[in-house]
């Protein structure tokens, strides 16, 4: 998807496609592709003629070898010098002329990339919980070692309370993404009613820009729990710290996914799922939080979309700890919040 123009806005996207006989050719450049190695990568690229902005993009399949065992025709100019994701090569590609073949109809092209955007939204959630988790058990294994004071770290209730905070992110993450598993299974299947539907649209905006920021957190956290080690390469926790980084921002960044969220819950049935979801789960603050949406979406415009973040946070937060509640996690509401207290 992402050009040098523009990864959020996707519609400025100018990768052309034009017709080869029966068959496809791209040209243009991708300025992201991860995986760079791949067999296959599916592209985006706005067929000769079709009209601007996202409506007019087709999306291809371009494989990396021609039936023959010939190359495709793409050339990867570089490799990019990455912060973390260092064991997978991103790299910048110059199509020229690549052979692609149409996937599903023209007009269909980023609906299409939406679908699959909802999938690695929410396996970018099961990361962040994951990278969470491996903090939070570190740090807990760590604090039943290290001694300071004349006590293990263990012992020292404000650590725990750090720990606690910790591990309260952790379980929230796991749970709020497990309930998107929930009901995209259930979409999957055809067994998800309107208002599931409308719930798993706003949610896996919800879960996706929440858990990254707080994997980011977590495991920067995690990083001071161990002191002075903890910024050392040989611990695996620098890595740690890197690898979250990227989380908030491939698949939609936290501002985008919060204007997303504020674009579904402008729709009555998205707020009413979501309202019905909290009161169900008795989730902590409900009140004060629909309250918001509804003052927010009341407010719209320039003043609404600078409150999309605040919005956003705190309709998950809440989500979170009702999930959480309901599974009889004790869990304090003041435990789960951003940035760690
Ligand atoms: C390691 C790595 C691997 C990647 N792999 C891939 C890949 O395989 N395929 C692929 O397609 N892409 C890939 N990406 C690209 C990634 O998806 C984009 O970088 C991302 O979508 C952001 O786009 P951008 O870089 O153009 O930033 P921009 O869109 O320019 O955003 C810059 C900043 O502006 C903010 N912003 C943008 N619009 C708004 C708005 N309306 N309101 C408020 N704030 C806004 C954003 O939140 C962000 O903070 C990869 C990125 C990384 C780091």
């Amino acid at each position: 998807m992402t050009e040098r123009q523009g990864g959020s806005d996707v519609g400025q996207n100018a990768v052309v496609a034009k017709r080869d006989g029966d068959r496809w050719r791209l040209f243009g450049q991708k300025f992201f592709c991860s995986n760079i190695g791949c067999e296959v990568a599916l592209a985006l690229a706005r067929p000769e003629g079709a009209a601007p902005g996202t409506r007019g993009l087709a999306l291809f399949l371009v494989r990396r070898d021609g039936p023959d065992g010939s190359r495709n025709r793409y050339r990867i100019d570089r490799l990019k010098d990455k912060l973390g994701t260092r064991a997978m090569a991103t790299g910048e590609v110059t199509l020229e002329g690549a052979h692609a073949e149409l996937v599903g109809a023209a007009e269909r092209g980023f609906a299409q990339m939406t679908a699959m955007l909802n999938i690695t939204r929410l396996h970018n959630a099961i990361t962040a919980a994951g990278i969470m988790r491996r903090a939070v058990m570190l740090a807990s294994a760590y604090a039943g070692q290290r001694e300071a004071f004349g006590r293990k770290l263990e012992a020292h209730p404000l650590h725990r309370e750090v720990l606690g905070q910790m591990a309260a992110e952790a379980d929230g993450a796991l749970y709020l993404t497990m309930r998107m598993a929930q009901l995209l299974g259930r979409i999957e299947v055809s067994a998800a009613d309107a208002a599931e539907l409308a719930l798993f649209r706003v949610g896996i905006a919800l879960a996706k820009l929440y858990t990254a920021k707080q994997a980011v957190a977590v495991a920067s956290e995690a990083i001071e729990c161990f002191g002075g080690q903890g910024y050392m390469e040989d611990t695996g926790l620098p890595r740690l710290l890197r690898d979250a980084q990227v989380l908030p921002i491939w698949e939609g960044t936290t501002s985008v996914l919060a204007l997303d969220v504020l674009r579904v819950l402008s729709k009555g049935d998205a707020l009413d799922a979501l309202g019905a979801e909290l009161e169900r789960l008795h989730a902590p603050e409900r009140g004060d939080v629909l309250d918001l949406a509804r003052k927010v979406r009341l407010e719209g415009g320039d003043t609404g979309e600078s409150m999309a973040r605040r919005l956003a946070f705190s309709l998950a937060r809440s989500w979170m700890g009702g999930l959480l509640g309901g599974a009889g996690v004790e869990v304090r509401p003041r435990d789960i919040g951003l940035p760690l207290r």
